[in-house]
């Protein structure tokens, strides 16, 4: 079984989606991989969800992949006495540690690094910034600051802080056990939230040893303003667009986007587009326009991968919801202006062998139009390599290691199947001819292109490229 669409879909669980019959329903309308907020599951729920997943992954016989996503800072305002209290621009307010209940002068922000570490001129937003303050006094662990916008602030609302660089990481007490919970499930992706440096993704490396992939969410300003250095420590990149619209000016986040796909695939790492994609069917079977266009866009520019969040995870319709990307993903990857624009992005070979492997594999199985480009990859490198071509022929990778097959669910255009390692260069053609046939790439006739590392079983060695038929018994014919 294979799809007959390049970009990839993640879909986030929850509540709507966290039976067995609902993930196998989502993997058939088209998730390929499963996103945990680890905001909302604990310990047990994530190792529940990874076991159902693994078993629908045991019935549906494809790799799936699982991202777990770490909460990271998410600051809150303390409580106030009435509630809530109503104000106005031009008022002033406090913010301090005073856990006493907040009145129409002063309220608590319990968490001291943010007040140890704004300053004056820097913006407070509130409540997904639909307040907005600005610092006029800042001392020792008391900020006073002036309502620009806004009519209520609540107990418990939300803090962001676009301005601030925070003197601490952004991994909290908590992400650290879910890491190590996350980890311990042999989950295949972790989602680093509100990165803001490049020590955090570092931090994340060493102690995930390579063991899952570490992608990182671009949903602050400060990490926007470090993006080529995030992205080289990263596996892989989210363009959250739900906190980076409300820490950056809503209207650069086309652009943002634009610019961190772009950056992705020079660099070819997968870059997935995330939050409110077809966020109208959370509540309504079908999309709006603007949305399906939202998509269509994420897919013209090539991103891996286009991610459902509340639509798959509390939603009235996840299963609709998935089957409509599905969809417009399939449709756009077939309209006429696709492949050129694809192309127009595409970057330029490093001088290494697997990048030149990667283009020479494209270029021959695009002129002589063949039927696959068939890669070995035993780490996902050589994958991400082909992937990274964005070719316009289907591209199989095989991988001794389990792992590396549901790591890859997640990047653009790969078919992962699971195989032994080839024992000699015969049975490496004839394995690749034989799964290409199997998995319905290939018929008897068809001719594919393999690519493959010389000694075999040399993980990081890709140095071979061979054009083979496929004989009549699906295995290699000449
Ligand atoms: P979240 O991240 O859904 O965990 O907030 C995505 C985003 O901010 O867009
Ligand atoms: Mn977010």
């Amino acid at each position: 079984m294979y799809r007959n669409r390049r970009t990839k879909i993640l879909a986030t669980l929850g509540p709507a989606s966290s039976s067995k019959e609902k993930i196998h329903e989502l993997f058939m309308a088209g998730a390929d991989v499963f996103r945990i907020n680890m905001s909302h599951s604990s310990h047990e729920a994530l190792n529940e969800l990874v076991a159902t997943i693994r078993s629908v992954e045991k019935e549906v016989g494809r790799p799936i992949g699982i991202l777990a996503d770490l909460q990271g800072p998410k600051f809150r305002l303390g409580n106030f006495s009435d509630d809530s209290i109503e104000i106005a621009p031009g008022d002033k307010i406090t913010f301090d540690s005073d856990k006493k209940p907040g009145t129409k002068k002063r309220v608590c922000i319990p968490h001291p690094e943010i007040l140890k570490s704004v300053s004056k001129g820097d913006r407070i937003l509130i409540d997904d910034g639909k307040v907005t303050l600005n610092v006029t006094r800042a001392i020792k662990d008391k900020v006073t600051a002036e309502v620009i916008s806004g009519t209520t602030l609540s107990s418990r609302k939300g803090v962001s802080l676009p301005d601030t660089e925070l003197g601490v990481g952004s991994l909290t007490p908590k992400d650290y056990k879910d890491l190590d919970a996350a980890l311990d499930a042999e989950v295949d992706w972790v989602a680093i939230s509100f990165v803001q440096r490049p020590e955090d993704v570092a931090e994340v490396r060493k102690i995930a040893q390579g063991k899952v992939g570490v992608l990182s969410k671009i949903e602050k300003p400060q990490a926007v303003g470090k993006l080529d250095e995030i992205i080289e420590l990263s596996d892989a990149i989210m363009v959250a667009r739900g906190d980076l619209g409300v820490e950056m000016p809503i209207e650069q986040l086309p652009g943002l986007q634009k610019r961190m796909v772009r950056a992705c695939r020079t660099a070819g790492k997968p870059v997935v587009v995330a939050t409110q994609m077809l966020e109208s069917m959370i509540s309504a079977p079908s999309p709006t326009r603007a949305e399906v266009s939202d998509v269509g866009t994420a897919v013209f520019e090539g991103a891996d991968a286009i991610m459902l969040s509340a639509e798959s995870a509390v939603g009235d319709y996840p299963v609709e919801a998935v089957a409509m990307m599905d969809s417009i993903a399939t449709q756009i990857e077939q309209d006429a202006n696709y492949a050129s624009i694809i192309s127009a992005q595409r970057g330029e070979p490093q001088p290494t062998g697997a990048d030149a492997i990667a283009l020479a594999a494209r270029q021959i199985a695009e002129t002589l139009n063949l039927s696959a480009i068939v890669c070995y990859t035993a780490s996902g490198a050589t994958g991400m390599r082909a992937a990274r071509e964005r070719p316009s022929i289907p591209v199989v990778a095989l991988s001794p290691v389990l792992r590396t097959a549901r790591k890859l669910a997640m990047v653009w255009g790969l078919h992962c199947v699971v195989t032994q390692d080839a024992y000699d260069l015969d049975d490496m053609v004839d394995r690749a001819c034989r799964i290409a046939h199997d998995e319905d790439f290939a018929e008897p006739g068809d001719r594919l292109i393999i690519t493959a590392g010389v000694p075999l079983r040399t993980p990081g060695a890709t140095n071979m490229l061979r054009i083979a038929f496929v004989g009549s018994d699906g295995q290699s014919g000449v």
